[in-house]
């Protein structure tokens, strides 16, 4: 086990990559009062280098991307061998397989690591999520926050446990890559997964354990959002009002409706915009009210996943639990408030 850090000192935290998930991770580390963002690490001289640098000190892999950096006229404070120098903990957002290959370079210089869900499990042997195991990652040296579908379903699935053992059969509709991509597909196809299930079944069940859940998955032309259609069999009868009841106690589950015309992923784009979300961020999984159906034993849900944020939070709570900085009720809480996380409002 790894030093910890004085719970009296700011936890001083690197940012390993600035993308999608890095970017943000970055500023809701700066929105709170247990920890700070000591750098960045871009691997390439480009505009977000540049729109990096204005919020915060910028670090590169290694000495041969110094030049590049130094041509370009940004400004570099030093490697990521620096940055750890500095850093009390590395969040590793680098693109998929690259945790692998940075975990014995932070294990060298007695790191600590929040790894991504691009990665395999197996790289920490504790895949995280706050709602359903924010104490197993207490003390951590190595955790792995799970991917955005991941996280999505262990929302809305971990509350239901508690009414018996689950059985749950989900289809993903998956967005083919983020907004800013210019380079991935598809742009006129369905692309299913044709490995059964996809990797996201087994990945929620290193979560939590035991469930029994299979999951089929396929990429479509969108940049937003996942949507499920998730279906879970209880051993026995439940009401609607009890499944809601449990969801409506979770800050990062909304709700929207149709009879409000909130009919696709592109209004519930446009309710963040409105609402005056950051980046248009939704942190919270959005589930349809209207579509929650009860038949027999089984339930019936289509639920939302803003894929570029829903994961952030839990990056945060999972920095706590690692330092034993907060319980897990407190991390919640604080990072929730922070990030205005269940203060979707908007209509009546
Ligand atoms: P991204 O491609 O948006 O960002 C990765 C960044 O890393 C890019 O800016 C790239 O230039 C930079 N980079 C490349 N090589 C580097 C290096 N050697 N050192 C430092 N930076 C380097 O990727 P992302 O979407 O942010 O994904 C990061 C991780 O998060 C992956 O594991 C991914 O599976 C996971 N994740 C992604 C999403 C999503 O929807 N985008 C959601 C949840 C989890």
């Amino acid at each position: 086990m790894l030093e910890i850090t004085n719970r009296d000192i700011m936890l001083k935290v690197g940012i390993n990559a600035y993308g999608t998930i890095g970017k943000r991770v970055a500023e809701a580390i700066t929105n709170q009062d247990d920890m700070k963002v000591v750098g960045v690490v871009k691997a390439h001289p480009n505009y977000m280098s540049l729109v990096a640098g204005k919020k915060f000190k910028i670090f590169v892999p290694d000495k041969n991307t110094l030049n590049s950096f130094q041509e370009a006229g940004i400004r570099v404070e030093g490697t990521l061998q620096n940055l750890l120098d500095e850093s009390d903990v590395i969040v590793d957002a680098t693109p998929e397989g690259y945790g692998e290959k940075n975990k014995p370079i932070y294990e060298k210089e007695k790191k600590k690591a929040v790894f991504q869900g691009g990665e395999e499990h197996e790289l920490t042997n504790l895949s995280f999520n706050a709602y359903a195991n924010y104490d197993e990652a207490r003390g951590k040296d190595y955790v792995r926050v799970v991917s955005c579908n991941t996280t999505a379903l262990i929302r809305t699935l971990f509350p239901l446990t508690d009414f018996g053992k689950i059985k749950v059969r989900a289809n993903l509709v998956r967005r083919a890559t983020d907004p800013d991509d210019y380079k991935k597909g598809p742009i006129n196809s369905i692309v299913p997964d044709l490995k059964i299930p996809s990797h996201h079944g087994p990945d929620v069940a290193s979560v939590i354990k035991g469930l029994d859940i299979q999951t089929m998955a396929v990429k479509v032309p969108t940049t937003l959002m996942h949507v499920h259609f998730v279906n879970v069999t209880f051993p026995n009868q439940v009401r609607k009002e009890d499944v809601m009841e449990k969801w409506k106690m979770l800050r990062r589950i909304a709700f929207v409706s149709g009879k409000d015309e909130v009919k696709s992923t592109s209004q519930i784009m446009d309710i963040a915009r409105e609402t005056g979300r950051t980046r248009s961020d939704l942190y919270e999984i959005v589930l349809w009210n209207d579509s929650v159906s009860i038949k027999g034993n089984e339930l019936f849900y289509y639920q939302a996943v803003h894929q570029e944020s829903d994961v952030v939070p839990e990056n945060i709570d999972a920095l706590r639990s690692m330092f034993e900085l907060e319980s897990k009720e407190k991390s919640i809480e604080k990072t929730d408030r922070t990030l205005k996380i269940g203060e979707l409002a908007y209509g009546r």
